[in-house]
C-alpha cells in the first residue's frame, strides 16, 4: 500500500494499456492484435554481440528511408511505433501543461504515454462520417502540441484525405506538429501522406514493421519527420534503443528480397480481406463492415458478445471493441492465413 503511495500520482491513477497479449484468452487463432501470420526467415550474426549498437544503425536507416523515398535526416528508427508516440510526447509536451489532441475511437496508445507523462488529452471525437472534424481540431490548436491522426484508423480502418491533413497543417504552422501513425499503410500505399512531408516542416508519421512487415515480435518502428523534428527527437531517445540483433533482421526485411516477402503477404492478406468483407456482408448477424484499409476488419454484429463468445469457445480470439463509445456490437477481426480464415468462416456458418 505504501509502496503504491511512492509512486507518481499520475502513474498511481493509470489504468494500463490492456494490450491483447495482456488480455490474453483460451485459443490457438490469434486473431486480436492484428499480428502477421508468419514472419519470414532470417539469419543473425552474433560476433559482434560485445559490442553496445549503433543508436541508429546506418544500414538500418539508410534502407528505410529508400523505402520510404526519404533522405536518411528524415528517418528515426526506435523500438516500435509506440516508442516513436512516446518520445513525440516527451521531446514536445511539457508535462501538467501541454495537451495532446487524440480522435477517438482510435489507437490506445495516444493516451498512455500522454497519461503515464503526466500530459493532458484533449479528444476530439471523429465525425459521422468517421473523419478527424479538421474544424474542431484547428480550434483546439492554441491548446496542443501535438494532433494525433491514424491513417488507416485503428479500429475503424478509415483513412484521411490529404486535402484535409494539408489544411490542418497549414492551421497548425509554428504551433503544433501533426502526427499521422501509418502502422497499416503498406496494406494501402497509395494512400501514404509521406509526400507532404516535403511541404510541411510539422508533419511527422509513424511506422512500423509489426504489421505488414510480420515482425511485431522484433520492436522496431519508424518516425518519419523533418531533419530539425528527428534532431530533437535524437536528443530524448535513449542511447541504444535498437539492439544488435533487432538492426540485423530489419536490415533484412528491408532489402529488395525482403520488401518482396512484405508485399506477398500484403496482397495475400489484401485478398483474404475481400473474400472475408464479402461474406460478412451477406451474414444476417453483420449490421455493418467498416473500412477495409488495413490488416482487419472491424465488423457490427447484431449480437457482439454472442459472437464473441461462440469464436472464442471455437479457439479464435477477437478483439471486442463493444464498450467503446459508437462501437456498440463491434468486434475486429485481424484477417490472418487462409486456414485461419477458414476457421472463422465455419464459426460464422454455423447454425444458431
Ligand atoms: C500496432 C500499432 C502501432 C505500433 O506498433 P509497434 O508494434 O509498437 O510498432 C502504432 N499505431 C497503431 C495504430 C498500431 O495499430
Amino acid at each position: 500500500m505504501s509502496l503504491t503511495k511512492l509512486a507518481r500520482e499520475n502513474v498511481q491513477a493509470l489504468t494500463p494499456y490492456l494490450s491483447a497479449r495482456r488480455i490474453g484468452g483460451q485459443g490457438h487463432i490469434w486473431l486480436n492484435a492484428n499480428e502477421a501470420a508468419d514472419s519470414g526467415e532470417y539469419t543473425l550474426d552474433c560476433t559482434r554481440l560485445n559490442r553496445y549498437p549503433e543508436c541508429q544503425p546506418p544500414q538500418v536507416i539508410a534502407a528505410y528511408a529508400a523505402y520510404a523515398k526519404l533522405s536518411t535526416e528524415q528517418v528515426l528508427v526506435s523500438r516500435g511505433g509506440d516508442e516513436s508516440i512516446e518520445l513525440l510526447i516527451r521531446t514536445f509536451c511539457e508535462p501538467g501543461q501541454d495537451n495532446i489532441v487524440i480522435c477517438s475511437p482510435t489507437y490506445g496508445m495516444y493516451a498512455i504515454s500522454a497519461q503515464t507523462n503526466g500530459v493532458g488529452i484533449i479528444d476530439v471525437p471523429l465525425t459521422e462520417q468517421r473523419q478527424p472534424n479538421i474544424d474542431a481540431i484547428i480550434d483546439q490548436l492554441d491548446n496542443t502540441k501535438l494532433v494525433f491522426l491514424c491513417s488507416p484508423n485503428n479500429p475503424t480502418g478509415d483513412l484521411v484525405n490529404s486535402a484535409d491533413v494539408s489544411r490542418l497543417l497549414e492551421a497548425a504552422a509554428g504551433r503544433a506538429l501533426i502526427v499521422v501513425d501509418e502502422a497499416y499503410i503498406e496494406f494501402c500505399p497509395e494512400s501514404t501522406q509521406a509526400g507532404l512531408l516535403a511541404d510541411y516542416p510539422n508533419l511527422v508519421i509513424v511506422r512500423t514493421l509489426s504489421k505488414a512487415f510480420g515482425l511485431a515480435g522484433l520492436r522496431c518502428g519508424f518516425t518519419l519527420a523533418n531533419p530539425i523534428v528527428i534532431g530533437l527527437l535524437l536528443k530524448v531517445i535513449p542511447p541504444y534503443p535498437v539492439p544488435e540483433p533487432v538492426a540485423q533482421i530489419a536490415a533484412q526485411a528491408l532489402t529488395e528480397a525482403g520488401l518482396a516477402t512484405m508485399q506477398a503477404r500484403v496482397e495475400q492478406i489484401n485478398q483474404l480481406k475481400e473474400t472475408l468483407m464479402v461474406e460478412l456482408r451477406q451474414h444476417p448477424q453483420v449490421q455493418e463492415v467498416f473500412a477495409p484499409n488495413g490488416n482487419y476488419l472491424l465488423v457490427r454484429f447484431t449480437e457482439g458478445a454472442a459472437l464473441f463468445a461462440r469464436m472464442a469457445k471455437a479457439g479464435i480470439i477477437l478483439r471486442d471493441f463493444a464498450n467503446r463509445p459508437g462501437l456498440t456490437g463491434c468486434i475486429r477481426i485481424t484477417i490472418g492465413n487462409q486456414a485461419e480464415m477458414d476457421a472463422v468462416r465455419d464459426v460464422l456458418q454455423q447454425e444458431l
